[in-house]
């Protein structure tokens, strides 16, 4: 009897431990989103007062689940305010519209720093030499668990519809579509596609539009996508998706085929919200 009791308990409590969490999501998600974190989304995140209802809605509900499940944590004395939250939630969630996918599943913590910040590196030469720099940096992804952003370009990256040279620029999708592109397993510019068909056409036309990068890094032409794509393939689907959701009308008309590519992945088309 006290074997059945104790068996009966153990079952329960397990269900609990598998029901508690999905409970708390779908409440947080049910919450009416705060009227001030859509004047947040309108301020930073400009493109979401030009999307339909739906897509807004949609956004919203990511927003909601993003802020549940992800801890920020401010750094160098950085003190984390909603506007940095539901900025930072609001760009990420961008990237999620429409798909059937989970919100970015191996991402625990968001660290923001106040302005760039210093990460050490060391390079070893075929010598064996080792040579250590600092590098100063905007963003950064981990595929383990973490995206690590400075305030104040994650900042002026919002005046997208701007001027200067921050204009088509933009370090959270950046560094989400890092975020994305590891979910598959490996940061190598080929995010998850479900079909080997989709990853023939998905490699067929970005090796193409790599190799067109390189040349253009190469003689320094002018270029929609930013010349910091030809480094390697996981940064041209960077910055491929930067100018995909900041710079579509140019990049749809110049580099058609990767657009299609990119709007078939997203499921959106950023033409609509100009
Ligand atoms: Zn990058």
């Amino acid at each position: 009897m006290t074997f059945i009791l104790l068996t009966m308990l153990l079952m329960l409590g397990i269900g609990l431990l598998f029901w508690l969490p999905k409970f708390r999501l779908q409440r947080a998600i049910a919450r009416p989103f705060p009227r001030h974190y859509a004047q947040i989304l309108r301020m930073n995140v400009p493109v979401f007062t030009k999307m339909p209802a739906d897509l807004q809605l949609q956004l919203k509900r990511l927003i909601q689940q993003f802020l549940h499940q992800k801890k920020f944590v401010g750094c160098d004395g950085l003190t984390i305010t909603d506007e940095i939250r539901v900025t930072i939630a609001g760009k990420a969630c961008l990237l999620l519209l429409n798909r059937a996918t989970r919100v970015y599943p191996d991402l625990a913590f968001i660290l923001v720093y106040p302005s760039a910040f210093i990460v050490p590196r060391s390079e070893v030469a075929a010598g064996g030499l080792v040579t250590r720099r600092n590098d100063a940096l905007l963003g950064e992804s981990w595929s383990d668990d973490r995206v690590i952003l400075a305030w104040d370009h994650v900042k002026r990256s919002n005046a997208d519809l701007g001027v200067g040279h921050e204009v088509g620029h933009d370090v959270v999708l950046h560094e989400f579509a890092h975020q994305l592109d590891s979910e598959s397993g490996s940061t190598n510019g080929a995010p998850y596609l479900m079909s080997r068909a989709r990853y023939e056409r998905w490699s067929a036309v970005f090796l193409q539009e790599f190799a067109l990068l390189q040349e253009a890094a190469r003689h320094q032409s002018v270029s929609v996508i930013d010349h910091y794509g030809a480094t390697n393939p996981a940064e041209f689907f960077a910055v491929a998706t930067e100018a995909f959701f900041e710079k579509s009308v140019a990049l749809g008309q110049e580099h058609p085929a990767l657009f299609a590519a990119l709007r078939e992945y997203y499921c959106v088309d950023p033409r609509e919200w100009q």
